[in-house]
């Protein structure tokens, strides 16, 4: 993995009148970094995904997204067009709603391929099978004349990818893309994805709910809640020792296949809030077992503790507990 940062989003808003479900993120992606975005449902994850790829519909958009230097949010929408699939490019949870179900696979993707002028009309078919042999769908020559709805799920989502790296983009933004899939199916996607990144530099974001998909890919993660981004650090002492309640209730709540079927599901009590109603001070407050009066009083910053950003009041005692325990256990 190389140095050079191919993404760097900076204070980035989103909002809808009043309403703000993301609210400054700033973060960056180096060239073949592999990088989790993860949290629950309306957490502001897509959103942030959307807002990179200037999909966000009705959005007021502010702060900056760079793309290899280029701000996205100052294109006019003809440039954006050129860029979205060329530069960036997104897979979607589900391929069959970003597949036309009345053209050939073929013609989809020779309309991708041509689109973003990789080749003219002629040569678009043989690049068409070969990125489909690249993705590994078996017998592509026969397979591009085939429709969506002969494709397995996961098939369609190797097709997306296809179509999604046709450009050889500098960041593939991958929105939960193996949750519509079985779990064998869902590790020969990420299988795919981790060969392609090697093999091409690309920079990924990987949007998901999966701790255990993020863990199994990813080099970063970040976690985020109530449209912020409360932590961020190397997958691994994420995993080992999280740091932000969050973060901990995640991994807490993740779905252990151990567990005795008479046990009940390990959940995150309360719920996410809602945009336009966040709670006073730390908007985990209400779900956090931790929660001090200050945390209700005054939002917390997101700060360097330990080597990673965390925001929250605590993060500092934490990060001390951590590395006592360390030592302890030692
Ligand atoms: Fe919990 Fe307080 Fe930290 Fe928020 S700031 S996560 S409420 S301990």
């Amino acid at each position: 993995m190389t140095t050079e940062t191919v993404l760097d989003v900076r204070d980035l808003c989103v909002s809808f009148g009043e309403i703000e479900p993301v609210r400054g993120v700033s973060f960056a992606l180096r060239r073949g970094e592999r990088l989790g975005l993860v949290g629950e449902s309306g957490s502001g994850k897509s959103l942030t995904a959307l807002a990179i790829m200037r999909l966000a519909r009705r959005a007021t958009l502010r702060g900056e997204v760079l793309l290899e230097g280029r701000d996205l949010l100052k294109l006019k929408p003809r440039e954006m067009e050129r860029i979205r699939g060329g530069r960036v490019a997104m897979v979607y949870q589900d391929p069959m709603s970003a597949l036309n179900p009345v053209f050939t696979i073929g013609r989809q993707l020779e309309e991708a391929i041509r689109l973003h002028g990789i080749a003219d009309r002629s040569a678009a078919r043989e690049r068409a099978i070969e990125l489909l042999d690249d993705v590994g769908v078996p017998h592509p020559a026969r397979r591009v004349e085939q429709y969506p709805h002969e494709f397995s799920g996961g098939m369609r989502q190797r097709v997306m990818i296809a179509m999604a790296m046709c450009a050889d983009p500098a960041v593939l933004i991958c929105d939960e893309p193996t949750t519509a899939l079985d779990v064998t199916t869902q590790a020969r996607i990420m299988d795919l994805l981790d060969r392609l990144v090697d093999e091409r530099g690309t920079a990924v974001m990987l949007i998901t709910h999966d701790l255990g998909v993020a863990a199994g890919f990813c080099d970063t993660v970040q976690v985020m809640y109530g449209g912020r981004i409360v932590e961020r650090t190397e997958a691994e002492p994420l995993y080992g020792t999280p740091l932000h309640p969050y973060t901990e209730a995640l991994l807490g709540a993740a779905v252990d296949l151990t567990l005795d079927l008479d046990q009940p599901i390990p959940t995150i009590g309360g719920q996410p809030p809602l945009a336009g109603r966040l709670p006073q001070g730390c908007s985990f407050h209400p779900r956090c077992r931790y929660a001090r009066d200050v945390c209700t009083a005054q939002a917390p910053l997101l700060e360097e503790v330990a080597g990673r950003l965390v925001e929250c009041h605590l993060a500092d005692e934490r990060a001390a507990a951590a590395k006592e325990d360390t030592h302890v256990g030692a």
